[in-house]
Formats: C-alpha cells, structure tokens, sequence
C-alpha cells in the first residue's frame, strides 16, 4: 500500500497515449494497471497546492485563501478574454499573469465528445486534448498572448461549443466531424484583425487512448461521498481511469487528496 497525494496523470503521446503517476518519488505507469484491480481508500485529508492540509477544499480543490487570492484560481483562467496583463493591469499576481498569459497561445478544434473550441498554450497543446479525451485535434490559430486567443474563442462559440460531455466522451460516443472543413468554414467567418492570426497549414492529430472496452452507462465515483472501492482498472480515457462495472474516476477532480493506493 502507498500513500499517494492526486494529482493529474502525466501523459506522453505515443499510440496509444500513455499515462504516469507519481508513487514513491516515482513515476509509474498507469497503462501496466489495466486488467489489474485498484484500491483506492481515502480518509478526510486534502493538501492544497499551497501546502496547507484540512479535511475538505473550499472549492475547486483550493483552500479559501487560494480560491480568493491565487492567480491560479482567478475568473481569467476559466475566461481567457478576462485576462488583462498585455494591458500591463494586474488581476491577482502581475509577475505570474505576465508569465503566463504573455506567450503564444493556440486556438485549436478539438473532437472529444463532438466538435468543441479551446484555447491552451502553445507548449501544452497535445497535452490539453490528450486531459479532454479528445480523439481529434487541429491547431486553428496562433496569437502571442492569451487574450487573444479568448478573442477568437468568445467569437467561435457563436458556432461551436466550448464544452465536452464527459458521458459521451467516456463510452466513446463521438460524434465526428471533418475537422480541416470545419476550420476552412470558421476561418470565413472571421474579421481580417483576428484572421492575421489563423494558422494556414496545420493538420489533424489522431489521439488513441488505451481502453479496453467502453462502458455503457457511466457512474462516476466521488471520494467525498465514497471513500473506498476496489475495482479492475480497463482503461483510461482524458483524466479519467475507467473500471469495470461501468464505473469512472476523475482522476484531476480529486487533485490534493491524500489517499491509499494498492494494486492486486
Ligand atoms: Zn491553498
């Protein structure tokens, strides 16, 4: 047994995807626990990114103080058109905003349970599809800051989603689209100031997830109101570890915890 602290998988993109996580300083992969019963038991104990431990998150898996105060926890990072440091203004943390939102920024089209718009990094691109479970991605535009980029994404949304079903996306229930079509048709639409931005030649990238059967429904598994189980690990999909019995663990909601871990 391992005292493991959550946190979101590690991935590399290979076909298919694998995945890591950390046990005992190191790394271990997740794709050798399919087929293999996991137990994971949980008692009332969450450690904040800041260090400070307490028996439940305020919310979002931060503390109070984090999820008031943390630049990592401020509305422009779940609205990148909030963000404000290209304008030299401070939302939270002007050093950490200017790191973060001043680098180049990619607009992608991303396939996970239908057709959605994103905006990441440019350095986390694959990653950020790989954590959605989308089975398709294309690069749409490229801009130097963040602000930008949730420019084009805010005008997108008038005709594609910004969200996933996780459902769908769990039991592989995709609804595809021609990708490069889609692009050629968004790109028409947009004003020449956010079309000196678009991405002329990109192509499509194919992600494979290690999974070995879907499942038909989908209940999902809460440590807070389920502090145990033991199930047999079949696949892994986004964030999530598929088990049978048709049920998901969220492997980034439960980001902090402190749990025991086991393999049988
Ligand atoms: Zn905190």
């Amino acid at each position: 047994m391992y005292k493991l602290l959550i946190d979101k998988m590690k991935t590399k993109y290979n076909n298919p995807i694998d995945y890591y996580i950390m046990i005992n300083n190191e790394w271990c992969s997740v794709n050798n626990l399919i087929g293999k019963s996991i137990s994971i038991s949980w008692e009332n104990i969450v450690i904040c990114s800041c260090g400070r431990k307490m028996k439940k998150f305020y919310r979002q898996n931060f503390c109070y103080d984090c999820f008031w105060n943390s630049p990592e926890a401020s509305p422009s990072i779940f609205k990148p058109e909030l963000c404000t440091a290209h304008l030299n203004i401070e939302e939270r943390n002007l050093e950490w905003e200017k790191k973060f939102q001043l680098q180049p920024h990619i607009v992608y089209l991303s396939i996970s349970s239908g057709l959605k718009v994103g905006v990441t990094r440019k350095n986390s691109l694959v990653s950020r599809w790989i954590d959605q479970g989308a089975v398709e991605g294309i690069a749409f535009a490229e801009t130097p800051n963040r602000y930008l980029a949730g420019k084009i994404e805010v005008f997108l949304k008038n005709y594609v989603s910004d969200r996933t079903s996780w459902i769908k996306m769990l039991k592989g229930d995709v609804t595809r689209v021609d990708l490069i079509i889609k692009k050629n048709e968004l790109s028409s639409y947009l004003n020449p100031e956010l079309k000196k931005y678009l991405l002329k030649n990109s192509s499509i990238n194919n992600i494979n997830f290690p999974v070995k059967k879907f499942p038909e429904k989908v209940k999902s598994i809460v440590l807070d109101k389920n502090n145990q189980f033991k199930l047999k690990l079949i696949g892994i999909k986004g964030q999530y570890l598929i088990f049978d019995n048709n049920k998901v663990f969220n492997v980034r909601r439960h980001k902090g915890y402190l749990v025991d871990f086991s393999i049988t």
